[in-house]
């Protein structure tokens, strides 16, 4: 984590100060700038924090890091969400399209999984201070269609960009840039009432990540396989659920260490709640798959119901 934070200092805040004097993109250079002081300044902090302080340095980074994306979309006039995509793919221009989203919602995932849900979202910044709580479980039947119709409006969004209001692929390559920055202010505000009255509404912080967000939708496609992920040993669970109880994303972590499966499948946010909280270590984050004895006995057992535990 240390080497991560010192490699974005060193790249962030120069690519920043080159982007400001030569490329002359006030809002590129203010998110680099940002994703120094987020990726570099308070993640070293999150590294050297007592495990009851982390998540307030992880909300921190998000913060920042939302910020950061917040203010490249609205001082460029720059549309970054998946209508922006959209707008790219009627407007012809594949290979734009392939520069930014491509990265963000299936390259990036399918190594990092869905970091920047959980670090680095301008949706999730807000969110996470709602005092609604987590939600009392995951909704089934209707709910799991319900993020099409986040497609749907960002298709219909994207229609509206491209072919009214005259946005065009260019300034930042692999963008969509408008002629003024109330259509991508409207989109935000769009996006924010969206996104807080669902939590209201079901009184769960993150219930427009899990049923709405078009964004979120492909992600969870794209980060099933991801490298990046929480993994167990199943040995050292002692079942407590204490894991379990502070998933935002109501993962059932603790049944899934029991039956040696893998605890993301394109849910998870990598938020760390469930590593820190596990009294025994037995959950940690990593590049490479770890089943411990246990699992690996589980999986051969035939344990794996999956209708049970989803
Ligand atoms: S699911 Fe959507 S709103 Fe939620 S953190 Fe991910 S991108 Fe942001
Ligand atoms: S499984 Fe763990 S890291 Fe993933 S969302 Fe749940 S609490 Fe966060």
């Amino acid at each position: 984590m240390l080497v991560v934070s010192a490699t974005a200092l060193l790249v962030f805040w120069p690519l920043a100060a080159v982007v400001l004097f030569r490329g002359n993109a006030l809002g590129f250079a203010i998110a680099l700038f940002v994703s120094g002081l987020s990726q570099g300044l308070f993640l070293a902090g999150y590294a050297f924090a007592r495990a009851d302080r982390k998540q307030w340095w992880r909300w921190l980074i998000l913060a920042t890091g939302g910020l950061g994306i917040l203010m490249f979309s609205l001082v460029d006039a720059v549309n970054l969400d998946l209508d922006g995509f959209f707008e790219l793919l009627i407007l012809g221009t594949l290979g734009p399209a392939i520069g930014h989203t491509m990265v963000t919602t299936v390259v990036g995932p399918l190594i990092f999984g869905r970091i920047l849900c959980g670090w680095g979202c301008w949706r999730a910044m807000v969110l996470e201070r709602l005092p609604v709580g987590k939600g009392s479980g995951r909704r089934k039947g209707v709910w799991v269609w319900t993020p099409l119709v986040g497609v749907a409006v960002s298709f219909a969004a994207a229609v509206l960009f491209a072919l009214v209001l005259d946005f065009q692929p260019g300034g930042t390559p692999g963008y969509m840039r408008g002629n003024s920055i109330w259509p991508v202010a409207a989109g935000v505000a769009v996006y924010y009432a969206a996104a807080i009255a669902l939590a209201l509404a079901l009184h769960d912080q993150r219930a427009f990540c899990k049923y709405l967000c078009p964004t979120g939708f492909i992600l969870r496609w794209t980060s099933r396989p991801a490298l990046l992920h929480v993994s167990f040993q199943a040995d050292a669970c002692t079942g407590c659920e204490a894991c379990t109880k502070v998933c935002p994303m109501n993962i059932p972590v603790a049944a899934r260490v029991r039956m040696g499966i893998r605890i993301g499948k394109g849910d998870c946010i990598l938020c760390q709640r469930c590593v820190v909280s596990c009294p025994t270590g037995a959950l940690k984050t990593s590049l490479r798959k770890q089943l411990s004895a246990n699992g690996e006995r589980a999986k051969a057992g035939g344990l794996l119901d999956k209708q049970v535990i989803r």
